[in-house]
């Protein structure tokens, strides 16, 4: 990053299936982001913990076997838990010089009150934007159940009449595969839940701590919805 480059902080907000991942990869790109993506910080944080590593906050004790237990069946991980991760991710990022792409955090308000003022500290108010990509629930579980990822680097791959067909990864070529619980139909309508419970009453929280949220239909063609967000963070 050069150091006359302004900053600027990308929240993508959305129930599961709105697009999340396939809009800010590309946002990312275009706008030399770093796609700070919390499940993918969550799952690695899983993969290099043992059964009885912890975490120690405030008194509490949070097990890595526990929370990968929960993230499987659907239901949100801890907040303090998740929210120690993300912190701890942010300042390494912010002290390299990225500018960041957050999606899948904040998730919960708890989270929000924890993030966004480091968030603000570091990058200015004014310099985070708020995208709330939004879709009906019944595409939610449409293509939640459809949706897949490639194996190599996980790029999603969200249903839709262009990618329908495809069997490998448009970007490294891998096979595509399910993400395994995670898009099971049951597996779904808890995620829906969850987000209407504790992701909505996130909008209340951004609106009275000033930062401003800007909604995009999420509904249409990948390109479509894209000039949408583009347009949405220039606001
Ligand atoms: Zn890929």
């Amino acid at each position: 990053m050069k150091e006359n480059k302004q900053k600027l902080v990308v929240i993508l907000i959305g129930p599961p299936g709105a697009g999340k991942g396939t809009q800010g990869t590309l946002l990312a790109e275009k706008l030399n982001l770093y796609y700070f993506e919390t499940s993918k910080i969550l799952e690695m944080s899983f993969q290099s913990h043992s059964e009885t590593d912890f975490v120690e906050i405030d008194g509490t004790k949070y097990y890595f076997f526990h929370e990968a237990d929960s993230w499987r069946k659907g239901i949100l991980c801890s907040p303090p838990f998740v929210s120690y991760l993300v912190q701890k991710k942010i300042k390494e990022l912010f002290e390299k010089d990225f500018n960041l792409l957050l999606s899948g955090s904040p998730r919960t308000v708890f989270e929000a009150e924890q993030i966004m003022p480091l968030l603000e500290g570091l990058y200015g108010k004014a310099n985070i934007k708020v995208i709330l990509l939004d879709i009906p629930p019944e595409q939610t579980v449409f293509r939640n159940s459809n949706r897949r990822i490639c194996q190599l680097m996980r790029h999603p791959i969200l249903f839709n009449e262009e990618t329908q067909d495809i069997k490998t990864c448009p970007l490294d070529g891998s096979a595509l595969v399910k993400r395994e619980g995670l898009d099971d139909p049951e597996t779904i309508n808890v995620r829906l839940k969850e987000y209407k419970e504790r992701t909505m009453p996130l909008l209340e929280y951004f609106k009275k701590s000033g930062v401003t949220v800007n909604q995009v239909d999420g509904v249409g063609q990948v390109a479509e919805v894209f000039q949408r967000v583009v347009e949405a963070v220039k606001l």
